[in-house]
């Protein structure tokens, strides 16, 4: 496995491969890696003959400095993992690689990012546009995975990715969940003891809902009493409960759930559990 931090020896290497025609997927991540990570990587190696995967805490994505500072950062222990999985190049480049100067190009994704994370995270998800958008030019892959678990965020870049014809097809890969139904994420292990027992309540509220909603409940009353729970729990703070429909990102009121069809619809929800932001999402 190469470990490479600078886009020429990234080139130098890719381009044996290229040339041979060989395929190429890229799984983009901000290290602190877990098994949602591998759960890409193992997608990846099914696909395709080179999986390429980048380690970069991109800081144009964070719009809070103390997130981004607190940001788990575990280079070691993530070369070990991804070796174990069978990576073939780790692209890891400083902040300086990446941006030589600070970017001037700004994305707009209109309505997709006014809402959810976009509406909590102003400037989030042009930071995501410009450094997902890099990655796929440096790298050109011919496959790049993501998670489900960042719903809005891969509406997002299927959209960045058929308006810029990046010649790509992206790979969608389910959420990786520990036993009790948290979902795996880089962040959870800067929850206290105490708060990772209040942290499930996300992915517990999200599957209550579910079966809520099959069975024919109102969803305002749903939403109001979701909230009602979160309310009751001290530590925790929710910051959205949603019913999107699961392309468009188009939010289910009351008034429009007549017209729902469940089966395309996700729940999505955000919640600060001590000082840790977490996210989570459930298909119907
Ligand atoms: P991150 O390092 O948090 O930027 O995540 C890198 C990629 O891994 C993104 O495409 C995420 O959606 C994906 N990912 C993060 N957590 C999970 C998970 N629990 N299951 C599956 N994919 C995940």
């Amino acid at each position: 496995m190469k470990i490479l931090h600078t886009i020429q020896a990234l080139n130098t290497q890719l381009a044996q491969p290229r040339k041979e025609g060989l395929k190429i997927g890229l799984v983009p991540t901000m290290g602190a890696l877990h098994q949602g990570h591998i759960s890409l990587v193992k997608a990846a190696k099914k696909q395709v003959d080179i999986v390429l995967v980048s380690i970069f805490v991109n800081p144009t994505q964070f719009n809070n400095p103390e997130d981004l500072k607190a940001y788990p950062r575990t280079i070691e222990e993530d070369t070990a993992l991804l070796l174990e999985a069978g990576v073939d190049i780790v692209f890891a480049p400083e902040a300086e690689e990446m941006y030589p100067l600070a970017p001037m190009l700004k994305f707009d994704f209109g309505y997709l990012e006014s809402i959810l994370e976009g509406a909590f995270r102003p400037g989030h998800f042009n930071g995501v546009g410009v450094v997902v958008s890099k990655l796929f030019n440096i790298t050109m892959p011919d496959f790049a995975f993501f998670g489900q678990k960042d719903l809005q965020q891969v509406a997002i870049i299927r959209k960045m990715v058929e308006d810029l014809s990046f010649q790509l097809e992206l790979v969608i890969v389910p959420t990786v969940r520990e036993e009790d139904g948290l979902a795996l994420s880089s962040r959870n292990r800067r929850l206290s003891m105490e708060d990772r027992a209040k942290a499930i309540l996300l992915s517990q509220q999200l599957r209550e809902a579910r079966v809520e909603l099959l069975a024919g409940r109102s969803w305002f009353d749903i939403q109001i009493e979701v909230t009602h729970k979160f309310d009751q729990c001290s530590g925790v703070r929710l910051e959205y409960f949603e019913l999107v429909k699961t392309n468009s990102l188009e939010i289910a009121s009351e008034a429009n759930i007549e017209q729902v069809d469940l089966k395309n619809y996700s729940l999505c929800t955000a919640a600060f559990v001590g000082d840790v932001r977490l996210i989570d999402n459930l298909p119907i």
